[in-house]
C-alpha cells in the first residue's frame, strides 16, 4: 500500500483534478489524501475572523462568492448532468451549513468545523469524478479514524486501529481517497492538524498501515536547496536524510508540516516529494540511508522570540538550567534553540502565547531580556563527513549580519542561528552564493 498526498494547487482546479485522476491509475494499491484545493482554507480562515466579529453580512457575501467557485469547478469537472447535479446539491448542503454559522454564537467549536469543510469538499468532488469516470474507488472520511489526544498529539495507536477497520470494509478496493489536514480531538469534536497539516495526515496514515511508499505531491520537483519564494537559482536536493528532512521543514521549509517526517522516520517508510506539474521530474526521496556529506540546505523560520535569562546565581550552580526548563514545560512551550555562557542562556521559542507568564517566572531567576521578530536561519547538512570548513563558509557567507545567537553540536545535521527577521532575506540570498 502506499500513500499518495496531493496539495492545495494540485487539486486547485477541475483540470488539476482530472490530473490527478491519472496519475493515480496504475492499479496498485493505494490511499490518496487530498488537501482543501487551493485557495480554500485561507478564505474559511476569513470567513471565521468575519464571524468572530460578528460581521455577519461581510461573511454572507463570502460564502457566496465561495460557493460560486465551487459551482464554476462543479461546472468544468463533470460531464453529465446527473454528476453536476449531484455535485451542486453537495455544495449546497455544505454551504448551508456553512451558512448556518452567521446565525449563532460563533467559537473555536464553529470555527473547526468550518476549517474542515475545504477538505470535505475536495474529496466529495474528486470522488464523484472517478466515480462519474468509472474508476472504482472509496471515500473514506478522515473523522472516522484520524485524532488527536488531550494534548494535541495524534494518537497513533487509535489511528492505526480504526483506519484498519475503516479498510477491512471494502475488501475488494485499492484505491481510497480521504482527506488530510482534519481529525476528531480527545472530545470527539471537528479539529485539524494546523495549517499545512494534509502532509502529516498523509505520514500518519503511512505508519498506520505499514504503507511502503509515501509521496508527497506539490507544486514544486521537490526540497530546494533553499526558500525558492526568497531566494533565485535554488535547485532541487536527490535526497535527504529523516533527520535532514525534519529540520528543514520544522526549520521552516514549507513544502513539509513540522511534524511530518517523524511517523515516517519511526517506521522507516521512504517519504517521496514529488511535482504534480512535472510528475516525470526525479523530486526528493527521504530515507534513512546516509545521503552524503556538506551542506545540503537552508531553511528560515520567522517569528521567533529570544529570551535571554542573567543570572549570577547561574555561575557554579547545578539546577539551575532545569529550575529554567521547568518554567518553559509548566507553560507547555517547546524550546526551539538555547546557547548558554557561564552567566546566562539564551532560549528561543516560537509559540509567545504565555510569553509573559513564562518572563514573569523567569524573573525570580535573573534579568530578563526579550527581543521579538527574531528569525532561525538553519543550515542542515552532514557535518560529521564535512567536518571541517562548513562553518568558515557560512560566516564568510554571513560576515555582515548581526547574529544574536549560534547553534551547532546539537545534532550533526543543523547548524542554527540567530538574527533579526529583517535580515533574513539578505542571509538567505548570501548563503546561497557563499554556501552552495
Ligand atoms: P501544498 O499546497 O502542495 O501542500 P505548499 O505550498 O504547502 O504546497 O508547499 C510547497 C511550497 O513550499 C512551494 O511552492 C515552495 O514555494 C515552498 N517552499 C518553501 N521552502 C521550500 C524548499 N526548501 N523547497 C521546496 N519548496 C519550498
Ligand atoms: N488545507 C489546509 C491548509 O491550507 C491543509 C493543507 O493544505 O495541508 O492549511
Ligand atoms: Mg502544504
Amino acid at each position: 500500500m502506499k500513500v499518495l498526498k496531493f496539495g492545495g494547487t494540485s487539486v486547485g482546479s477541475a483540470e488539476r483534478m482530472k490530473n490527478v485522476a491519472d496519475l493515480i491509475q496504475n492499479g496498485d494499491a493505494k490511499i490518496v489524501v487530498l488537501s482543501a484545493m487551493s485557495g480554500t482554507t485561507n478564505k474559511l480562515v476569513q470567513l471565521a475572523e468575519a464571524l468572530y466579529q460578528n460581521k455577519n453580512d461581510d461573511a454572507n457575501a463570502q460564502i457566496d462568492a465561495l460557493h460560486d467557485n465551487y459551482k464554476q469547478v462543479v461546472e468544468s469537472l463533470y460531464i453529465t448532468s446527473e454528476k453536476k447535479k449531484q455535485a451542486n446539491e453537495l455544495l449546497t448542503h455544505h454551504f448551508d451549513f456553512i451558512r448556518a454559522f452567521t446565525q449563532d454564537l460563533f467559537t473555536i467549536h464553529e470555527e473547526r468545523a468550518i476549517l474542515a469543510q475545504g477538505e470535505l469538499l475536495s474529496t466529495a468532488l474528486f470522488q464523484f469524478f472517478l466515480e462519474e469516470q468509472g474508476i472504482p474507488s472509496v471515500l473514506l472520511s478522515a473523522l472516522n479514524f484520524m485524532k488527536i489526544d488531550e494534548n494535541e498529539e495524534p494518537d497513533a495507536a487509535y489511528i492505526a486501529k480504526n483506519i484498519k477497520t475503516e479498510l477491512e470494509k471494502y475488501p475488494e478496493s485499492k484505491l481510497f481517497i480521504t482527506q488530510g489536514y482534519i481529525c476528531r480531538n480527545a472530545f470527539g469534536e471537528i479539529d485539524n492538524l494546523k495549517r499545512g497539516g494534509s502532509d502529516y495526515s498523509a505520514s500518519l496514515i503511512g505508519a498506520a498501515v505499514d504503507a511502503s511508499e509515501i509521496q508527497i505531491w506539490t507544486d514544486i520537483d521537490g526540497m530546494h536547496n533553499n526558500d525558492p519564494r526568497i531566494v533565485k537559482n535554488t535547485y532541487p536536493i536527490a535526497e535527504l536524510s529523516f533527520d535532514e528532512a525534519a529540520e528543514l521543514a520544522y526549520f521552516g521549509a514549507k513544502i513539509l508540516h513540522p511534524s511530518s517526517v517523524l511517523p515516517a522516520k519511526q517506521k522507516n517508510i521512504p517519504v517521496r516529494l514529488l511535482n504534480t506539474m512535472q510528475p516525470e521530474a526525479k523530486g526528493t526521496i527521504i530515507q534513512s540511508e546516509r545521503s552524503g556529506g556538506g551542506i545540503k540546505a537552508v531553511a528560515a523560520k520567522d517569528d521567533i522570540t529570544a529570551i535571554k535569562i542573567k543570572s549570577g546565581r547561574m555561575l557554579l550552580a547545578y539546577g539551575f538550567l532545569r529550575s529554567v526548563f521547568e518554567v518553559f514545560e509548566r507553560f507547555k512551550t517547546p524550546i526551539d534553540m538555547i546557547t548558554t555562557s557561564e552567566v546566562a542562556v539564551s532560549i528561543t521559542i516560537d509559540n509567545s502565547k504565555y510569553l509573559s507568564e513564562i518572563v514573569a517566572e523567569l524573573e525570580t531567576f535573573g534579568q530578563v531580556e526579550v527581543d521579538e521578530d527574531q528569525t532561525i536561519i538553519c543550515i542542515v547538512g552532514d557535518f560529521i563527513a564535512d567536518r571541517s570548513g562548513s562553518g568558515l563558509k557560512i560566516f564568510e557567507a554571513l560576515k555582515d549580519i548581526p547574529l544574536r545567537m549560534i547553534s551547532y553540536g546539537g545534532s550533526k545535521n543543523n547548524i542554527s542561528l540567530l538574527i533579526n527577521k529583517s535580515d533574513k532575506v539578505e542571509a538567505l540570498t548570501k548563503l546561497n552564493e557563499g554556501i552552495f
